[in-house]
Order: structure tokens, then sequence, then C-alpha cells
């Protein structure tokens, strides 16, 4: 038997995998002791050698710079953004640019590109589903967060390629989440699905019908997740010790990967709890030679008001999206929540208002998008009984820049995908044979203030006046979000050649 097409979420803080068996059934590949979650972290240890998951992650506070985290918010980014400059205050691991204007990260004595990261966490999970299934594993689904761009669709595809793992689809992970709770349900309803993970916000309203899974409206925000919440502890208890010792820790690399770690703990723990302690000994030393510690605690009330703002952002996407979308809440039959974060209470509590009724538990908040790229990955088997039709959307608008720096949007936020357009360009002085279009995703009137995806160059048009030569640019948007373009002259309909300098992280 031909190997399975495996599922893959590919998370910011944690991957997944899973796969449909022989009868039909969906499942989750172990990884160990029957956890299902990889640790997306990689690190090269003090003797060189490569560490990935489980024991990446365990070795962090020793080795926090050269221990990769969070990576994915970082991919397919341009060196020079607001996104890499944040992640650069958050991160102790060193980013650096490429020749290309991507990122690179600095880890052992190497660089390496996102993309490479990316493809090691890939290979775990590949390893690890070969071992359980007994069989070579050389296909896979892979999920994104809808909010990604064509850029980190495409360096993730790349991941992909630098392992021999085809990515035979690119799906959203809202969208993911929506097949794990409706496939085969023959279900008609509309819903909301809340992602709020380790590193990134979505929200995706969509209507299922039956096999067909329409994404009416997404939106979200690629910089708001559980590490903005551990954060906010963080930031809480240095004000405290700053101010009771004077001292700052956040230039002492092992203290700031301590008090993450135990941020992060505290933080679940008050999804269960009302208080916990946060004890960190021996943090620093006083300038007398004293060692100084960390003694205070939190409870629930101090998170909430610690974090709210956070929540509250997210509230506020989830109503453009929901308007986006043309419905209101009482038009929605379920909200499904997804992503460690949305575990908190004051999550649910504020979904709730907003929808006049308590999230579903239709689905596991950590398993559901590793689950839905399974069951579609089925869907794609050669005589698969399963068959769905996604009908997705694009995140932001993708268009040109204009001589004066305005935006020329070609698509609009939530067009749907599949999708072609076509551009006519001229030439703007006698003799030109080049035409040199720079093409941006976003939703800012000026193209600079959004993403680059690259500049395209078409070569070899007919020398003639200016104005003379029609040139046709055509757009194409395929179903896994990611954008290709091609030209032609209008009066032969002759193809130009096209160059893409798009860089690859
Ligand atoms: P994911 O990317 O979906 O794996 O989500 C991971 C994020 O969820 C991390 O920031 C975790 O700290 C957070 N998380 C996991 N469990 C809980 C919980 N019970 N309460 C609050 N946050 C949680």
């Amino acid at each position: 038997m031909a190997a399975p097409i495996i599922g893959i979420d590919l998370g910011t803080t944690n991957s997944c995998a899973a796969v449909v068996g022989e009868a039909g059934e969906v499942k989750l590949i172990p990884y160990k002791g029957g956890d299902f979650i990889v640790p997306s972290v990689v690190a090269v240890d003090g003797r060189g050698r490569e560490l990935i998951g489980q024991e990446a992650k365990r070795q962090a506070q020793l080795n926090p710079l050269n221990t990769i985290y969070a990576s994915k918010r970082l991919i397919g980014r341009p060196y020079r953004s607001e996104v890499v400059e944040k992640m650069r205050r958050l991160v102790p691991y060193g980013l650096a640019e490429d020749a290309h204007g991507g990122v690179v990260l600095k880890v052992g004595k190497s660089t390496r590109t996102l993309s490479e990261i990316a493809a090691r966490v890939l290979a775990k999970i590949r390893d690890v589903a070969q071992e359980h299934l007994h069989q070579a594993i050389d296909r896979a689904v892979v999920t994104v967060p809808a909010y990604f761009t064509d850029r980190q669709r495409q360096a993730v595809k790349e991941a992909g390629r630098i392992i021999g793992l085809s990515i035979v689809r690119i799906i959203n992970e809202p969208t993911s989440a929506a097949l794990a709770y409706g496939a085969g349900k023959k279900l008609h309803e509309r819903v909301v699905i809340y992602d709020l993970g380790g590193g990134t916000f979505d929200v995706s309203v969509i209507e299922i019908r039956d096999r067909i899974f329409e994404v009416r409206a997404t939106g979200g925000d690629m910089f708001l997740g559980g590490i903005d919440f551990d954060d906010a502890i963080i930031r809480h208890v240095l004000d405290g010790f700053r101010r009771k010792h004077g001292i700052d820790l956040t230039t002492d690399p092992v203290a700031m990967q301590r008090m993450k770690d135990l941020a992060e703990r505290t933080k679940i723990d008050l999804s269960a709890r009302r208080e916990a302690p946060f004890h960190v000994p021996f943090v620093a030393m006083s300038p007398q030679g004293q060692p100084l510690n960390i003694e205070t605690a939190f409870d629930r009330a101090l998170l909430e008001r610690l974090t709210s703002p956070l929540v509250d952002r997210t509230i506020a996407i989830v109503e453009d999206v929901l308007a986006a979308s043309e419905l209101t809440a009482v038009d929605i039959d379920e909200v499904l929540l997804v992503g460690g974060q949305s575990r908190m209470p004051l999550v649910q509590e504020k979904i709730a208002k907003l929808f006049g009724k308590p999230p579903s538990k239709g689905v596991h908040p950590d398993e559901a998008v590793a689950i839905g790229a399974a069951l579609y990955a089925h869907s794609l088997e050669e005589n698969s009984p399963l068959r769905l039709q996604l009908l997705d959307v694009i995140p932001m608008a993708i268009g040109l820049e204009r001589a004066d720096g305005s935006f020329h949007v070609v698509f609009p936020r939530n067009a749907p995908i599949p999708n072609a357009k076509v551009v006519q360009a001229t030439t703007s002085y006698a003799g030109q044979t080049e035409l040199a279009v720079r093409i941006w995703q976003g939703d800012h009137a000026r193209a600079g203030e959004n993403e680059l995806l690259g500049d395209f160059l078409f070569s070899g048009l007919r020398k003639g006046r200016k104005g003379e030569a029609q040139v046709e640019i055509i757009f194409d948007v395929n179903v896994e979000g990611i954008l290709t373009m091609r030209a032609q002259d209008q009066a032969t309909g002759k193809a130009i050649k096209t160059t893409i300098r798009v860089t690859q992280s």
C-alpha cells in the first residue's frame, strides 16, 4: 500500500501530526511517552550536536543563545521590518540579515535560514511518523496561520523541499480546525474559529455546507499569542525587581530564560487555579555579593489585569472579521476555540459575552488543526471516500506600487482563492524594454507600509513609443494562497520573460 499523506500542524511553539488510518479513523501520531506534541524548538549544544523537539526544549535554559524557538514568527519576513525588530527584543538568539534582505539565525557556529529551521522540525515529525507507521513518508498537508503572507507560505514550501518532503497542500489553520469539527458530519452551520496559539492569533468565519467549507472572512494578528501573555507576566516581575533592588535583569539571558519558563507555567496554572507562587531563587547578586531571589505570587485577577488588553485585541479582531463576513454574532451557530492560550478562562468569558453563548467543546484545542490537516490529506488520496471542498480567502490585500508610492490593490482582503486578475500596464518612456513591478501584501494605503512580496521584472518588451506597448500582467493566486505572475504582450499574445526577485528566508 502507498504511504499515506500525513497532516502536520507546524505550530509556533508546538507541532503535531495526524494521519487517517486504513479504516478511515483519524489518529494523532504519538511522539514521546504518549505525548503527541513535538516542541518547535531547534538547538545546537556545546558539542555542536543538533537537538530538535523535546531535547532542544529541555536544555533551553542552559543554552539560551543557541536554542531557536518561536521562529515561525520570523519565517518569510524581510529583515528590515517591524516584526523582526520586535522579535529581536523578545528572543535571546541572534538574528542577522542575509544577502537578499531575509533573516538568518545564529545557531552554534553557523547561521541557518528560517526555512532550514522549519525543515528540521518537519524532518523530526516525519521521522516520528515513519517510525510509528513503519512506512516511508514523503507527502504532507501542512497548516499555516490564515494570516500568513504569500512569502511566508513559500518559505514553508521551501522547508519541505529542503528535506524532500512534498508539501502537497498548504491549508489555513482555522480552516483545518473547522474540518476537524465538521468533516463527514453533514452539517449546515456557520462557525467562528478563534485560534490563539503560542505566537499568533487567527480568526475565521466559516460556512459549512456538508462537504463544502467556505471561508467568508479571516483576520488575525501575527504578533499576538501565548508568549505575549508570558511576557506581560515577566515585565511585571522585572519591574518589581527593578524597583526593589535597582537591578535590570533583562541583560541576563539565563535569568530571562528561567523567568520565561516560570511565567508560562504560572499562566497555565492560573487557568485551573486562582493563585500561583512565583519564585526564582538566586536570580542575581546584590552589589554586596548577596544572592537575590524573586519571591512573589500571582492570582488570577492580577494575571487578567495584566493581559486583558491582549484579550481585548483579539475580541476587536473577531468583531472586524464578523463585520467583513457580513454576519453578526447571532448568525453564528458555534464558536470553536483552538490553540493553547484559548484555555484561559478570561478568553472564554469574553467570547461567551460577545456571542451570547459559551464556546463549543466540539474540538480539542491542541489537536484540531493536525486532525483537520490529516482529514484533508486523506481527501486528496486517490480513490478517497472522503470528499471535501475548501473555499478559502486571502488574508490581506495583494497589489502593486504606483509611481507615487500608493498601493494599487489587485486582490482585496478576503478575496476568494483560487483567483486570477489581469492588470494592464504600459511603458512610460520611448524605447523602454523592461517593466519593473513591485508587489506588496497588506492592508495599508501606502505600498511601502505593507510587506514586500517581490520585485517582478518583465523584460524583452518591443521597443516603441512611450505608452505604445500594451502589457497584460496576469496575477494568479492558487488554492494555497501562493502568488505567481506572468505577463504577455497584448498585440502578439507572446509571453514576456519574468524574473522574480523574492528574498527567501
Ligand atoms: P499552541 O501554539 O496552540 O500550542 O499554544 C501554545 C500556547 O498556549 C503557549 O503560549 C502556552 O503557554 C499556552 N497554553 C497552553 N495551555 C494553556 C492553559 N491551560 N492556559 C493558558 N495558556 C495555555
